[in-house]
């Protein structure tokens, strides 16, 4: 007899920390704990040795819930490394008093066990609010069935998923070398158990977070996000992070003890998930896109006088996957994106390629504007060419800006050398001798990626390559992030905003 399997109450993406997480993605889990309430917690050991090895968190939200997976057996070696202060600023956010963790037992017993990573201190455990699910569970079934069903007996969080929703959580990874690693192999085999793996360790918090739910432990609201840093209007300047870590070491040398002065820095640890300047529509263009769907796009690039591209290589591979294309419409309240799956190509005169051929040829136009964000990107569209649906001639006239330069240019003038900078502030180019946080690049032939455009200018996160995630459609989303950001920064650059416009737009956008 087959049993459903276990379905969670909600929309979920997992990502692994580790030594090997990137720094923007940091940023964005130390975001997610502080803004997220309530939170359930759930840990794994190895078999055998039964050292503790994982840590698997869910920061629970109405619609898409974060789940981190911390693999304590690949930490960042070097404990006052910038990588391994992000780590620990995670705990400390989740270990609050303003923060409810849930967990299928006991949460400080979980997070104890762990004490020797130095991720925390046994002091904050006792700070956050803890549920025991597995103890309120069991009062709340004896009262809606009279008694208790398993006597003296713990309940197993199968058996509670099992009775309250006839679904079946499948335990049978529990068992294992939780400290292998849980990255992609590119074998099947191993690729293949490290995803049950993965499966496993995400199920057991979805799983209590629905009985939390189900049993009234937890009402999930929208969670109302604060902005700490924005609420001072006086700030000026909000610290980088690199100026906070550099806080950090300079009060860990000096062993300063202004706590205070420390927790006011923390607090403006913010970097926001990137935010459009509109709401969008994805528009897939693939082998298997229908015809009717294709033919009023055709008619929009028609109309559309201008157009942002990003284009998007395989990590390993290089090899040129996807072209994103979005119809920069001033007057539209959505934006529309194309998303030109490059590698499901379409055979040549079938009438899908005609349609398409047709709607590029409506966007490469001569008196049309491209934006691009880099020179590179600009020859990748030779692809267009290779793959005959455009003519050398036709791509060679049409109007294709480059951002990269030109932003090179406006952030050189707009956050100019600060007074402690050995640089001065007159000169505008990048320099080995200067110390500003804001400025990270110190060579002056550096090239600004986009990913560190957004987040310098505004303190916010688009996901550097594709691929980087485990959720397939939350690459296709931080995909389309990446060409909607370019978009957001050509604005900045054609209106030639001030330090003031850019802190406006903050404050009327981001709070
Ligand atoms: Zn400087």
């Amino acid at each position: 007899m087959h049993k459903p399997l276990f379905t969670p109450r909600n929309n979920y993406e997992i990502y692994l920390v580790n030594r090997f997480t990137v720094h923007n993605l940091l940023h964005h889990i130390i975001y997610l704990a502080q803004t997220t309430h309530h939170i359930t917690v759930d840990t794994e050991s190895d078999l055998f040795t039964n050292r503790p090895a994982l840590i698997q968190i869910e920061f629970i939200q109405e619609k898409l819930s974060t789940i981190i997976l911390v693999e304590t057996f690949h930490l960042p070696i070097d404990e006052q490394s910038l990588e391994f202060w992000l780590i620990r600023s995670i705990f400390k956010y989740i270990l609050q008093p303003n923060k409810t963790i849930y967990c299928w037992g006991d949460a400080e017993e979980e997070f104890k066990k762990f004490l020797i990573y130095r991720l925390y201190t046994d002091d904050i455990l006792k700070v956050p609010y803890m549920v025991n699910i597995q103890d309120k569970f069991k009062r709340w079934h004896r009262i809606e069935i009279g008694y208790y069903e398993t006597s003296m007996n713990k309940w197993g969080l199968q058996m509670a998923i099992y009775v309250i929703y006839n679904e079946f959580l499948d335990k049978t990874q529990r068992l294992n070398i939780w400290s292998r690693g849980l990255h992609r192999r590119n074998n099947k085999e191993d690729d293949d158990k490290i995803l049950s793996m993965i499966y496993y360790a995400t199920n057991d918090c979805l799983s209590v977070t629905k009985l939390a739910v189900t049993i009234h432990q937890l009402i999930i609201r929208k969670e109302k996000r604060k902005h700490m840093a924005m609420n001072n209007t006086n700030t000026k300047h909000i610290p980088s992070l690199h100026e906070q870590y550099h806080q950090y070491l300079q009060n860990y040398i000096s062993k300063s003890t202004k706590e205070q002065q420390q927790s006011n820095c923390d607090n403006l640890l913010t970097i926001r998930p990137f935010q459009p300047l509109k709401s969008f529509r994805i528009c897939p263009i693939h082998h298997l896109t229908s015809l009717e769907h294709l033919l009023p796009i055709v008619e929009l690039c028609h109309s559309t006088q201008k157009f942002s591209i990003d284009i998007e290589r395989k990590f390993e591979t290089q090899q040129l996957i996807l072209i994103k294309i979005e119809l920069v419409q001033v007057e539209q309240v959505e934006s529309i994106v194309l998303y030109l799956e490059v590698l499901n190509l379409f055979l040549l005169d079938t009438p899908l390629f005609l349609v398409v051929q047709k709607l590029l040829k409506n966007i490469f136009l001569p008196w049309k504007k491209i934006i691009i964000w880099s020179n590179e990107n600009k020859e990748d569209l030779q692809a267009l060419v290779q793959y005959k649906f455009l003519s050398e001639s036709i791509l060679n006239d049409t109007n294709i800006m480059e951002l990269q330069a030109p932003f090179k240019q406006w952030y050189h003038k707009t956050f100019k050398h600060n007074v402690n900078c050995k640089v001065p502030s007159s000169d505008k180019e990048d320099s080995c001798c200067c110390t500003c946080p804001y400025r990270p690049y110190k060579n002056m032939n550096d090239k600004w990626a986009l990913y560190k455009a957004i987040n310098h200018v505004f303190n916010e996160f688009v996901s550097k390559s594709y691929g980087s995630h485990i959720n397939y459609l939350q690459n296709i989303i931080y995909s389309v992030h990446r060409c909607l950001a370019v978009t957001k920064l050509s604005n900045v650059i054609e209106l030639d905003w001030t330090m003031e416009q850019l802190h406006q737009f903050k404050k009327c956008h981001q709070e």
